[in-house]
């Protein structure tokens, strides 16, 4: 018998992935993010980050985390029921509920915990938990840890939904509808104000994930509440501060008492140190900005629709995207694998997206244009796709 500790069975998992096509190797950045930078060596036009709005390497940015890291220094020291907050998350908190016009915001280390903190804190045995089929990956392992039963409808399907409410409402004491606000692998936006009629209709709970709406969506970016007009009418929003905020982290906005709970229950915030004062002084200074200025989200759509329309006039099927998230649906794993590679050769950065992060059969690269894109490099990002989207008969 081999011996367990050479991991024998991880490898052989890992072989299977590398017949299939779908093992994947992490590149590596040789320096900052940014429209166009240096990846294993080679410069090329950077279609993959989430950093929508060009701050993640922002001047601003970087003086308000290095202002942050004077005043509070390097780390927060514990987690922060047991330290306490540091005067800069209070501030950040304060912010950002002004900001999304909510009573009150708990900021977490990620956008991924607080879906693991938030769920299992709102929901319990006797409850449902009813998901869109296509939601994150941290929406699904947040519902996994809570007690509640779990569902799922069909993506952005309102009768599927409300046949799943009809047939099961009343078997549960609380339901909460939970959705992407963008679908982060479609670029699709949520049918929130269908969603919303319905759980009032039904009695149940919202809770929108805005990951890929938080800098994106409604006036400079305050998501797809502000951007339907849904004030007041959303449970539980989740924004993240790791994508178009540009640093990291993630937050829950609603109710005062909402956020009393999770400070009590919220597990990612009761058993993980706080937020760094560097990554909390950047982030204040990103939600200034977006509060002064719509210039950073007009760049980010206008570049958005630039691209997309030169990318379906040459015939790419860029599937149902409404936001900056443009798919490039290729469909079988390994062909969007290599699809991937030729174009990083012809000095195009976008990586493949495929199962399990999307259904089977539906691989793809996922371009992420930004405010930091200029068209002259869009323009070469075009051409590069042209010619191998022609090489491989793609188009
Ligand atoms: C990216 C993403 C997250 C995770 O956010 P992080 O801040 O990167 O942890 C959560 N939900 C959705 C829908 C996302 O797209």
């Amino acid at each position: 018998m081999s011996n367990i500790h050479e991991m024998g069975f991880i490898k052989e998992k890992i072989d299977e992935l590398k017949q299939a096509g779908l093992y994947k190797e992490v590149v590596t950045l040789d320096g900052p993010n940014e429209a166009e930078c240096s990846i294993n060596g080679k410069m090329a036009i950077n279609l993959s980050s989430n950093n929508y709005l060009g701050f993640s390497n922002h001047p601003r940015l970087k003086k308000a985390a290095i202002e942050a890291i004077e005043k509070y220094g390097a780390g927060a020291g514990a987690v922060r029921p047991i330290i306490g907050n540091m005067k800069i998350h209070d501030e950040l908190e304060a912010l950002l509920a002004v900001f999304k016009k909510e009573e009150a915001v708990l900021v977490f280390q990620s956008g991924f915990n607080c879906n693991a903190g938030t769920i299992q804190a709102v929901t319990e045995a006797g409850d449902l938990i009813l998901s869109d089929e296509l939601n994150h990956a941290s929406i699904i392992d947040g519902a996994r840890l809570s007690k509640a039963k779990k569902a799922t409808y069909k993506h952005s399907d309102m009768a599927d939904l409300e046949r799943v409410l009809k047939e099961t409402r009343s078997e549960y004491n609380n339901v909460l509808i939970i959705t992407d606000g963008v679908f982060s692998m479609d670029g699709d936006i949520a049918k929130l104000p269908e969603i919303v009629e319905l759980a009032e209709k039904y009695n149940c709970m919202t809770y929108v994930d805005d990951a890929h709406s938080s800098g994106v969506l409604g006036h400079s970016g305050r998501g797809t509440v502000d951007h339907f007009d849904l004030h007041g009418r959303v449970d539980f929003t989740i924004g993240t501060l790791s994508k178009a905020i540009g640093v990291v982290g993630g937050y829950v906005a609603g109710k005062k008492v909402t956020i009393d709970w999770l400070k009590n229950r919220g597990r990612p915030f009761l058993f993980s140190t706080g937020m760094t004062p560097s990554a909390v002084g950047s982030i204040i200074e990103a939600i200034k900005m977006l509060m002064e200025s719509e210039e950073y989200t007009d760049k980010l759509w206008d570049n958005a629709r630039y691209f997309k329309e030169k990318m379906s006039v040459l015939g790419f099927n860029t599937g149902e995207s409404e936001t900056p998230i443009t798919p490039i649906i290729i469909g079988e794993e390994a062909k969007a694998i290599e699809f991937s590679k030729k174009l990083f050769e012809a000095g195009v950065f976008v990586s493949p997206i495929v199962f399990p992060t999307v259904p089977k059969g539906t691989g793809r690269v996922r371009c992420m244009v930004t405010a930091g894109h200029t068209k002259e490099q869009l323009d070469r990002a075009v051409d590069a796709f042209t010619k191998v989207g022609k090489e491989m008969n793609i188009i």
